[in-house]
């Protein structure tokens, strides 16, 4: 393979991924061989806030927090001047406790624990969703002063992880909310919706934004004066663009008067700015059995660990080898393209990363592999069953203009103990 005309970002990755390999090769038997690694990439946040920007200018996104609550990545995005969407108590207290003004936040969970209502509004968060009647009578008794957005049902039914399931008021209840929402004195703003997450269907955009539209005049209609569309996440890293252009066109349709725009992506700027590397712990090969069935390797991370979005998502896993001296000292290897099903490290049978993929040589035990874009629904994912490790080290290497001289990238641990 070589290094012969790869992107200069993937070399510092690359460098980074072999500066931490030469560690791991001292200790074969290490524990910390036992948990996989992350290298995180900066200046892909940047890339994507670019392309944001360019495609989505009127719209202001609000990062979804729950994608990754990396701090490193926060901090980056708030200096970017991007605003959050916090979805639960310790999310908005991570975000303020950055020194992030509350302002900068959207609640953006219509069913919201009475603690966590009580708890934001009196620490200064304006704006919330609801989607139902009961928050209504909850928001009313416990913090009648926040702003609050509807958050309308649509549906992309090619999305990869369907929201509109648990949230979103069906669009017949819109009006019979608004009035409730009168009644009880309370300020209603806006509109959200979420159109699912991993959506590729342009035309959900185009349908939520006249549903969306429908609800401001009822809402206008009642007296409330409604100023923000809150169009969601969804947007893919691949199909970005062809998302965003029908999103744009439809609301400059749609909304004639001034509105403010926002938007609350997650994966979009997350997905690209982890790298994980995984080490194959054991092999079973089919040697002298009579199954069809590929070979199999185990890693140290699988669906319960950071591979967790396979649940819900069709992913397809396809990870490339790491050449690196074998743990245990140098290793032949056949290097011609072999079949494999790739497998976690838990005793459950269902924790299979993919079913069959074709690696371009085979495999040896110690072999270390790396997975790209992995930086969306990961490490935030990760439970801890069977006993195994959901606390990651995520290294971020030094910028090309703070290096200086070659030293050791820098490492920080990052703690993802799950409560
Ligand atoms: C998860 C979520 C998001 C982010 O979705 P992505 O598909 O990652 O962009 C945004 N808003 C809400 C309400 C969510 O639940």
């Amino acid at each position: 393979m070589g290094s012969y005309g790869r992107p200069i970002e993937e070399q510092a990755i690359d460098d980074a991924i072999q500066a931490r390999l030469q560690f791991f090769s001292k200790t074969p038997c290490g524990r910390e061989n036992d948990v996989p690694f992350f290298i995180a990439d900066t200046n892909k946040i940047v890339q994507q806030h670019r392309r944001w920007r360019n495609a989505l200018p009127n719209i202001h996104p609000f990062y979804a927090v729950k994608c990754n609550p990396d701090p490193k990545l926060l901090q980056l995005l708030a200096n970017m001047d991007v605003n959050f969407d916090c979805a639960s108590l310790a999310e908005i207290e991570q975000v303020l406790d950055m020194g992030i003004d509350p302002s900068r936040i959207v609640f953006a969970h219509p069913c919201k624990a009475p603690s966590a209502l009580d708890i934001a509004a009196r620490r200064g968060v304006r704006w919330t969703t609801f989607d139902n009647f009961d928050e209504l009578g909850k928001i009313q008794k416990i913090s009648p002063e926040l702003e609050l957005l509807l958050r309308i049902y649509v549906q992309d039914h090619t999305a990869k992880v369907a929201l509109g399931e648990k949230f979103g008021a069906p669009i017949e209840i819109a009006r019979p909310l608004l009035e409730n929402a009168r009644q009880l004195g309370l300020k209603v703003v806006g509109v959200s919706f979420h159109i699912g997450s991993g959506a590729s269907d342009p035309n959900a955009f185009v349908r939520a934004v006249q549903h969306a539209k429908c609800v401001f005049n009822d809402g206008k209609s009642l007296g409330f004066d409604m100023q923000i569309l809150d169009v969601g996440g969804g947007f893919g890293d691949n199909n970005f663009e062809t998302m965003a252009y029908p999103l744009r066109e439809t609301i400059a349709r749609e909304f004639t008067s001034p509105v403010t725009l926002i938007a609350e992506p997650g994966r979009f700027y997350a997905s690209g700015f982890y790298t994980m590397v995984c080490q194959v712990i054991a092999r079973r090969t089919q040697k002298g059995t009579t199954t069809k069935l590929p070979d199999m390797l185990y890693l140290n991370d699988g669906l319960y660990g950071c591979f967790s979005m396979k649940w819900s998502e069709e992913k397809i896993f396809v990870p490339t080898l790491i050449e690196s001296p074998g743990i245990f000292g140098p290793v032949t290897r056949i290097w011609k393209p072999h079949q494999y099903s790739i497998w976690g490290p838990t005793c459950d049978s269902i924790d299979c990363i993919s079913k069959e993929v074709v690696m371009d040589q085979e495999m040896m035990i110690g072999d270390w592999l790396k997975f790209q874009d992995m930086g969306a629904y990961t490490i935030s994912a990760a439970s801890r069953f069977n006993g195994f490790s959901n606390s990651y080290e995520v290294i971020y290497p030094a910028q090309k203009s703070e290096q200086g001289m070659a030293r050791e990238p820098t490492y920080c641990r990052e703690s993802g103990e799950k409560h």
